[in-house]
């Protein structure tokens, strides 16, 4: 599958603009391999009407191969949808954490309920864990074993007793024991049916958890959208849990999950052991949607390049007079990402050997230039010619940034005079230094 993404994106290469032309094509591949991955159909028409949008709205970067340019936007995108960072679990400001598992029977909700206790753990977290599921005997021994395994205690009431009261006396006994967080697993049915969703609405209305946490088997593929719509319907749900990522199976359960309940996937589950449980990472789940670590190396190529015709620009720029601060501010954000200022002034025509202190202290300057800039309305960033002229907009710069208006007069100066050097400059002059802080 991400040959025939690949395939797809080498037949955009070679044009030289993203256009409805040329990317329908693409756009198909991307359908196919969301399929692929069981993302549900609905979730893959969206998401590609919005990579769509997308990228025939991209500014196209000259320069910048356009099928790298597409698969960025594509692997942004799901990124963007699967909500970009991690999303930790739930902690409430009064002991105890109460967390509500929930789910289909056979997805993980037992192991899973262990497995986070041992996370918990690992973050010098206790829990307690609690045993609702009375329709399997075999299911409370379960999680009494789970529990010894791992040290952590578990409160149960034997088949007889109603679930919804196992749950209310599991939560006192959470405040009784001072521990912060109580984990309730429940029973589930193999398909949605209304006795378990009742059941749940009852332990949760009676527990009021901080965290609701659907388990999603994987594997179910194209379901995982229907499930999650009635489980967050009928109950509400405040995140996810995705076990047995450690199958074969792409994952695109997850955009669905998200994309359908809006909720965060929180973990993943990728074993039987009780140590098998990783937080959830977007962006590692889009280069496994995608198929599997190779988009992950297209990416980072693309943002190579990218970032490499962009310095290219902007030192084409930089030898015109339509250099503004704007432009400064940018170039100085990508000497970050270089790493240091040394790399950079080596680029510059004319620039002799700079000493460490030199350097440390042009670091410094470009700092407060940049926080002077940072108080700049846009108008004056691309015109700094307004700066020149007008005292009382210096002043109110240096007002912004707590510099003194003598700081804003001498970078607007500098600047000034920086930029006609470097037009010289461009015109074959040799001038001297150009007196540009840190420059
Ligand atoms: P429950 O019915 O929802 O409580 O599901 P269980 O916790 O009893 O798990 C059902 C089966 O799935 C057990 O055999 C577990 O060992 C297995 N299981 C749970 N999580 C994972 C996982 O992340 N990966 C794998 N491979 N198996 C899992
Ligand atoms: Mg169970």
């Amino acid at each position: 599958l991400a040959e025939s993404l690949e395939d797809a994106w080498k037949k955009l290469r070679g044009q030289d603009k993203i256009r409805e032309s040329n990317i329908q094509e693409a756009l198909r591949e991307v359908r196919r391999a969301l399929l692929g991955a069981d993302v549900n159909l609905q979730v893959v028409k969206d998401f590609v009407a919005e990579v769509e949008t997308k990228a025939l709205g991209a500014d196209v970067i000259a320069g910048v191969r356009p099928d790298q340019q597409f698969i960025k936007i594509v692997y942004d995108q799901l990124v963007e949808v699967m909500g970009e960072t991690n999303v930790p679990l739930a902690k409430a400001e009064t002991s105890p954490t109460v967390v509500l598992m929930a789910g289909l029977q056979g997805t993980g909700k037992t192991t899973a309920t262990a497995k986070l206790a041992l996370h918990l753990q690992k973050l010098e977290r206790r829990a307690l864990l609690v045993a609702t599921d009375v329709y399997r005997p075999a299911a409370i021994d379960q999680l009494v074993t789970l529990g010894q395994q791992i040290n952590v205690p578990v409160f149960a009431m034997g088949t007889d007793a109603d679930p919804v009261e196992i749950a209310r006396q599991g939560v006192e006994k959470a405040k009784e024991m001072g521990v912060d967080t109580v984990i309730i697993d429940t029973a589930g049915r193999l398909q949605i049916d209304e006795n378990m969703m009742g059941e749940l609405a009852r332990i949760k209305e009676i527990v009021q958890p901080h965290e609701t946490l659907l388990v999603v088997d994987a594997m179910t593929g194209q379901e995982a959208a229907n499930l999650t719509r009635t489980f967050h319907e009928q109950i509400g749900i405040t995140g996810a849990i995705l076990t047995k990522l450690d199958g074969d199976t792409r994952g695109g359960a997850a955009l669905s999950v998200r994309r359908i309940s809006g909720q965060p996937i929180k973990f993943v589950g990728v074993g039987e052991k009780v140590e098998a449980l990783q937080p959830f990472y977007p962006d590692r789940m889009a280069s496994r949607i995608l198929g599997m670590g190779d988009v992950l190396t297209l990416v980072e190529k693309a943002q190579e390049e990218i970032d490499l015709v962009d310095a290219a620009k902007m030192q084409e720029k930089m030898m015109s007079a339509k250099f503004d601060f704007t432009d400064f501010l940018k170039q100085m954000r990508l000497l970050k990402n270089m790493g240091s200022l040394g790399g950079m002034l080596k680029m510059i025509p004319g620039m002799g050997k700079l000493s460490n202190e030199q350097l440390s202290q042009g670091e410094t300057q470009l700092k407060r230039a940049e926080s002077m800039i940072n108080s700049m309305t846009k108008e004056e960033r691309g015109n700094p010619d307004l700066l020149s002229s007008s005292p009382s907009r210096r002043r109110r710069v240096a007002r912004g940034c707590g510099y003194g208006e003598s700081d804003v007069s001498k970078l607007v100066s500098d600047f000034t005079k920086m930029r006609s050097l470097m037009q010289q400059m461009s015109q074959g002059a040799m001038p001297s230094m150009p007196g540009m802080p840190g420059l």
